[in-house]
């Protein structure tokens, strides 16, 4: 029987690496340590890469359908595991079971689904003098980054392109939630072929190291915005290709023709799910102004009913933030705003009990301008705004630096769609928020991110292509 709750070891070419150092992981409910994460040095980095690099030319050379038939064995791995997964996902990243077991089954899922893509060869010319095709062919070895939101499932969104297109992979997880991804690279040890899939784990030099590291090809990024320029940067030194997918600021826009009874407990999931700590939360509410006020007292009397607490506990639906960095930041953010006196409509004060708990809060009409409107505050901390005119709340929703997803809500599904479609989002969703499968595709406009994942355009992005034409008449005589 693995334990789940000592010993966290990396994974580099099939084998349990203890780290040159380690580092701790706390509980975000507590601020008590969990375990010690071993610290992934410079030369371990190397030896990460050269496993994955002698990998590769067996596994890229492996038949498509075994390599479908891995990632199925991985989305196995995790369901057979998922219950002792989901327990040490919530103790170290704070989110309550239901949501720990959907980031789990929904890596699951993810390889799962993943799996039945196509490479496709796209045949160009086919005359009795030449035949000419296009196909893919994998990368090499994928540098893996991924966030502390959803550590599981944000992993395989990378891991089952990657691994299916045939490269070969080094994962790095977030250090503030690397056990559970450390566990699942030592759960696969054997059931991939060794160093396929190595996972490391790391402070904060870890990340550029990988960026800039000669033996990487590929950089698969999730996480912030800011850290996705330091990447894009990185990367341009050896030409590395990325795939970015970055913050967000999503707007939901909701039409006066709603039910605001039945609605409004799915627009206070869209913002508070996962304690707001979603890339594709609804950061900001724009409510025509003949429903504002209904909603606004449905909102409030809802999140009233919302207990917050330890997720490991029975009945607790929102968890604590997930680090100290990010409850420093929504702190302050709701700290500006009441600087600025803005008013409150619920929460916005703070404890200083253990953990990181940010009560929910809602803020009434802040200006346009104002900091908890313009930036990300990735935490359970709404702006509900009023607006009256289409063109107007159009321009509002689309005036940001990020374009990751937006939602529109009406009872008339073609008008909502007709707002939809003027909005500069990836994905944008019509009464409903944060729908995603490995079919559609998934990325960010402007500084959400570069590339996607999901569908053949995700997987696209773990190949090269490459043009092989054929003469089919005899060699020219010398
Ligand atoms: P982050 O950018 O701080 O960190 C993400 C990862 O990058 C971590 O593994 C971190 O160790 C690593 N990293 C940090 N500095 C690095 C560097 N210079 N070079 C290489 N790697 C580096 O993000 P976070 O705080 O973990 O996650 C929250 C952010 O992620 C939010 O902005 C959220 O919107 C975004 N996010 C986006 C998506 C999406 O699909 N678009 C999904 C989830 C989260």
């Amino acid at each position: 029987m693995t334990s789940f709750n000592s010993d966290f070891t990396m994974t580099i070419g099939g084998k349990a690496v203890a780290g040159a150092s380690t580092f701790p992981v706390l509980n975000p409910a507590n601020e008590q340590e969990i375990a010690q994460a071993p610290d992934c040095s410079q030369e371990q980095l190397d030896l990460a890469v050269a496993a994955a690099r002698a990998a590769f030319p067996a596994w890229s050379a492996t038949p498509i359908e075994k390599r479908r038939a891995a990632l199925l064995a991985i989305a196995g791995v995790l369901a057979a595991n998922a219950e002792e997964l989901k327990r040490l996902l919530t103790s170290e990243q704070g989110k309550i079971h239901d949501d720990a077991m959907f980031d789990v089954m929904g890596g699951a899922m993810w390889c799962q689904a993943g799996s039945t893509l196509e490479l496709p060869v796209h045949v160009i010319e086919d005359t009795p003098e030449r035949r000419g095709e296009t196909r893919r062919t994998p990368l090499g070895v994928v540098g893996a980054i991924a966030p502390w939101n959803y550590p599981v499932l944000l992993a395989m969104f990378k891991v089952a392109p990657g691994l299916l297109a045939g490269n070969t992979m080094v994962l790095k997880p977030s250090p503030f939630t690397p056990l559970t991804t450390l566990k699942i690279g030592e759960l696969l040890r054997g059931v991939l072929p060794d160093g396929v899939l190595n996972v490391i784990s790391g402070g904060d030099s870890l990340g550029p190291w990988m960026t800039s590291h000669p033996g990487i090809d590929k950089i698969s990024f999730t996480g912030s915005s800011a850290t996705g320029k330091k990447v894009m940067a990185s990367a341009a030194s050896t030409l590395k290709r990325v795939t970015l997918e970055l913050g967000g600021n999503d707007a939901a826009i909701v039409l006066p023709d709603v039910d605001v009874a039945a609605v409004a407990e799915k627009l206070f999931w869209a913002a508070f799910t996962n304690t707001g700590q979603i890339c594709v939360a609804t950061k900001r509410m724009y409510v025509h102004k003949d429903v504002y006020e209904p909603l606004k007292e449905a909102l409030v009397a809802y999140a009233k009913t919302v207990k917050i607490g330890d997720g490991s506990e029975q009945g607790t639906r929102l968890g604590p933030i997930q680090n100290h960095q990010q409850y420093a930041r929504v702190l302050d953010l709701i700290a500006d705003a009441k600087a600025k006196g803005y008013d409150f409509l619920i929460g916005g004060e703070t404890s200083t009990a253990p953990g990181y708990f940010v009560p929910i809060t809602i803020i009434d009409n802040p200006p346009e301008g104002s900091r908890i409107v313009q930036e990300e505050q990735f935490g359970p901390v709404l702006p509900l705004l009023k607006f009256d005119d289409i063109d107007d709340v159009v321009r509002r929703a689309n005036d940001s630096e990020y374009g990751l997803g937006a939602s529109v809500w009406s009872a008339d599904i073609d008008k909502a769609l007709a707002i939809g479609e003027r909005l500069q989002a990836g994905t944008v969703w019509i009464n409903e928020t944060q729908y995603i499968t490995p079919l559609g595709v998934f990325g960010g406009h402007k500084q959400s991110g570069l590339g996607a994942e999901g569908a053949m355009e995700g997987l696209m992005e773990y190949t090269n292509a490459q043009t092989i034409y054929v003469n089919k008449g005899a060699p020219v005589p010398a």
